[in-house]
């Protein structure tokens, strides 16, 4: 009589047996050595993330400098804070006792700086599960928008619904400053999307375990929860702080007085204020203190100057001009810019205070209609000049870009 071959039930006893070259297995075997392989293989993945060969800083910056241009002090603080935070993935007990600190990074800089380009590039050398979620979707429990767990959602989707990697993934929550509180006097009126939502937050960030509702949106009795340690997840925080100067200029102003002052403040480089930002100036701005004692890296970029926005252009490993080149390309068409045109479209950019996020915009103007027509077309090579880009920008209201 046919019966499986690892655990003895005959076809009666079984649902279903499946027969092999020389026996037979049964459904539930089949089940179980599934679940052993599932365990051996996720064991296996763990370790090969723990004896994971982490990039010193030194090499971490040379991996950022292949996709972001400049920034230099942010790549250097970044790298540092990853290169720890991940040593301290790593870390066995000790004898010791002493235990490294998680070093969730806050950015601040105007927007199309790079903050999220940032984020981004180091979860891509990490190759840990990540996401970007914005800051103004949530609000405290109970109120219209989203819950603050719902920012674990979609780590967990992007791992895959791997719980452990998720736990050991990069959050990088967009437009952390639209939390910031509103006016000296919260509890006047109820301020469900500042400080109520800082307070949620802050379980996140110093780590605890958090029931995130799988599908996301607000929690619902039916849906399972699903428990994430947020111990290791790191997160990275980027603003703007819009004025933030204003509360920078103050700052200094009272800290340079008496002897020498008039010296310090000549030294003061008071167009761009930002790089003297300290934890203090955020808790002007409306962050709780307990928020940023959360956030101990603090770092900041600068606005992106015409050098800066030529680079990117050409430089960065996917720059625009890059992909343009391998689009054509893939249609056996040689793609050239003329002279000066680069330097064109980054006038355009300045001109129209457009920033790094506006050479897209303008470039993808410009080689709309190449794009349309050259695949069909009986050629195999286009150059792009100053005249030709004119004219393609000329039909669109460049302000229309900005709101974009
Ligand atoms: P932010 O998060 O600061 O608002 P992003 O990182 O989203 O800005 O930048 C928008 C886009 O502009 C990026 O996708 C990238 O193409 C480009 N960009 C911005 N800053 C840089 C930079 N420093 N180096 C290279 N590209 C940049």
């Amino acid at each position: 009589m046919d019966k499986c071959s690892f655990c003895g039930r005959t076809k009666k006893e079984a649902n279903m047996l499946v027969a092999g070259l020389e026996g037979h297995i049964c459904d539930h075997c089949i089940e179980q050595a599934h679940s052993i392989m599932n365990e051996e293989l996720g064991n296996k993945k763990n370790i090969a993330f723990d004896s994971i060969n982490l990039l010193k800083p030194t090499e971490i910056k040379n991996f950022l400098d292949q996709y972001v241009i400049g920034q230099d002090m942010a790549k250097k603080i970044i790298s540092v804070a990853v290169y720890n935070h991940y040593k301290r993935l790593m870390q066995k007990p000790d004898a010791e006792d002493i235990e490294i600190e998680k070093s969730n990074i806050i950015l601040v800089g105007e927007t199309g700086t790079g903050k999220t380009l940032l984020a981004r590039t180091v979860a891509k050398m990490l190759h840990v599960p990540f996401t970007i979620v914005d800051a103004t979707v949530l609000t405290e429990a109970g109120y219209v928008g989203e819950d603050i767990e719902s920012l674990l959602t979609r780590l967990l989707q992007n791992a895959d619904y791997d719980v452990k990697a998720a736990e050991k993934g990069i959050v990088f929550i967009d437009e952390i400053d639209k939390i910031a509180r509103k006016g000296d006097n919260p509890s006047i009126t109820r301020d469900v999307s500042g400080e109520g939502v800082q307070q949620g937050l802050l379980k996140l960030l110093e780590g605890s375990i958090v029931n995130v509702p799988p599908q996301g949106g607000r929690k619902h009795p039916e849906q399972k929860m699903i428990p994430v340690d947020t111990k290791n997840i790191l997160f990275i925080c980027g603003g703007a702080f819009e004025g933030i100067q204003k509360k920078i200029a103050q700052r200094l102003n009272t800290q340079i007085i008496g002897f020498g002052a008039s010296k310090i403040r000549d030294k003061v480089d008071k167009d761009n204020l930002l790089q003297y930002i300290a934890p203090q100036d955020l808790r002007a701005y409306g962050l709780i203190p307990e928020i940023i004692g959360r956030l101990p890296v603090l770092t900041h970029l600068n606005r992106l100057d015409r050098t800066a926005l030529r680079a990117i252009l050409t430089e960065p490993k996917n720059a625009l001009v890059k992909q343009y080149i391998k689009l054509f390309r893939m249609d056996n068409i040689d793609l050239t810019f003329a002279e000066g045109v680069l330097d064109y479209i980054v006038d355009k950019a300045i001109e129209f205070k457009l920033g790094a996020r506006g050479l897209r915009s303008i470039c993808e103007t410009i080689m709309l209609d190449a794009m349309f027509e050259m695949p069909s077309a009986d050629t195999n090579e286009l150059e792009i000049s100053i005249d030709y880009a004119s004219l393609k920008l000329e039909r669109i209201n460049l302000k229309i870009l900005k709101a974009s």
